[in-house]
C-alpha cells in the first residue's frame, strides 16, 4: 500500500549538511502496525512528516498505491493529506478557540456530515459529556482523545502518530494506545513514533532509526 524508496532528506546546520533521513527504504502493508523507534534526532518525526505528504524528500519516492505522493496534482495531494492519512502529535495541536466537536469537524469537508460517527467516537472515547468544552477546559488525556477522533473521523487508511503518549500519564497512555490498537484491528494501518517500550508492544514490526538510517527491519 505504501512504499518508501531510497528517501533522503538533507538539512543544513550552519555550514554542515547532514541527512535527517539517509536512503530509507520501507514497505508498509495494509493493516501493519509499525513502531518507529530510535534516539532523539534520529529522523523519526521527519520520516512521519515525509510519509504524510508534509515534507518533500530531496531524493527518493513515497508511493501510495503505486502513486508518488509528491508528484500528485495539488487536488489529489490535498485529498491524500486530508483523507488517506491522519495525524496525532505529542502536542495535540487543537485549535484553542474551537470546542471539542468543532475541533473534530475541522477534519471534515462538510461540518454537518458524519454526526452519527462523531457521536459514536465521542462515546467510545468517553468524551460525550465534553463535546462543547474548549481545549483549555480538558485534561491532557481528553485533549489527546479529541485529537485522535479528529485524526480518524475521515476514516484514513493510515494513522501517523508522533509520540502521542509523550505528554500523558500511564493511565491515559494505556487508554489512548488501546484506541489506536482498535483503529488498527478495525481497518487501519498505524505508524507510531515512540521511545516508550510499552507503546511498541502492539506493533507487528519495530523499525529502528539511527542518524537517519534504518538499522533493522
Ligand atoms: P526525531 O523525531 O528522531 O527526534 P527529527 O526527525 O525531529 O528526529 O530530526 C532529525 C534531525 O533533523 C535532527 O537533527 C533535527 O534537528 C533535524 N531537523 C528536523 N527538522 C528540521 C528542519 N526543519 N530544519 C533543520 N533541521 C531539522
Ligand atoms: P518532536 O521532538 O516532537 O519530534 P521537534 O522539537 O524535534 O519535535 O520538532 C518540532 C518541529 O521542528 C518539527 O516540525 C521539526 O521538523 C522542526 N525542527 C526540528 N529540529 C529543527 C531544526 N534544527 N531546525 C529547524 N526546525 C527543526
Amino acid at each position: 500500500m505504501l512504499e518508501l524508496k531510497n528517501i533522503t532528506k538533507v538539512y543544513t546546520k550552519g555550514d554542515d549538511r547532514f541527512p535527517a533521513l539517509d536512503n530509507v527504504t520501507l514497505t508498509v502493508e495494509r493493516g501493519d502496525f509499525i513502531a518507529v523507534v530510535g534516539p532523539s534526532g534520529s529522523g523519526k518525526s521527519t520520516l512521519l512528516h515525509t510519509v504524510g505528504g508534509l515534507n518533500q524528500p530531496d531524493n527518493g519516492q513515497v508511493l501510495y498505491d503505486s502513486e508518488d505522493v509528491y508528484k500528485m496534482h495539488s487536488r489529489k495531494a490535498n485529498l491524500y493529506r486530508r483523507k488517506s492519512v491522519g495525524f496525532v502529535f505529542q502536542q495535540f495541536h487543537l485549535i484553542p478557540y474551537l470546542t471539542v466537536s468543532e475541533n473534530i469537524k475541522v477534519a471534515l469537508d462538510e461540518p454537518g456530515s458524519r454526526s452519527q460517527k462523531i457521536n459514536e467516537l465521542l462515546e467510545k472515547c468517553a468524551m460525550s459529556q465534553l463535546q462543547n468544552k474548549y481545549p483549555s477546559e480538558l485534561s491532557v488525556g481528553e485533549k489527546q482523545r479529541t485529537a485522535f477522533i479528529r485524526a480518524i473521523i475521515s476514516e484514513p487508511d493510515i494513522l501517523l502518530a508522533d509520540e502521542p503518549t509523550g505528554n500523558l500519564d500511564p493511565e491515559n497512555s494505556r487508554v489512548l494506545m488501546s484506541l489506536i490498537n482498535d483503529f488498527n484491528k478495525n481497518r487501519g494501518t498505524v505508524l507510531l513514533v515512540s521511545h516508550e517500550v510499552e507503546t511498541t508492544s502492539f506493533a507487528n514490526r519495530v523499525i529502528t532509526l539511527h542518524s537517519g538510517k534504518v538499522i533493522n527491519k
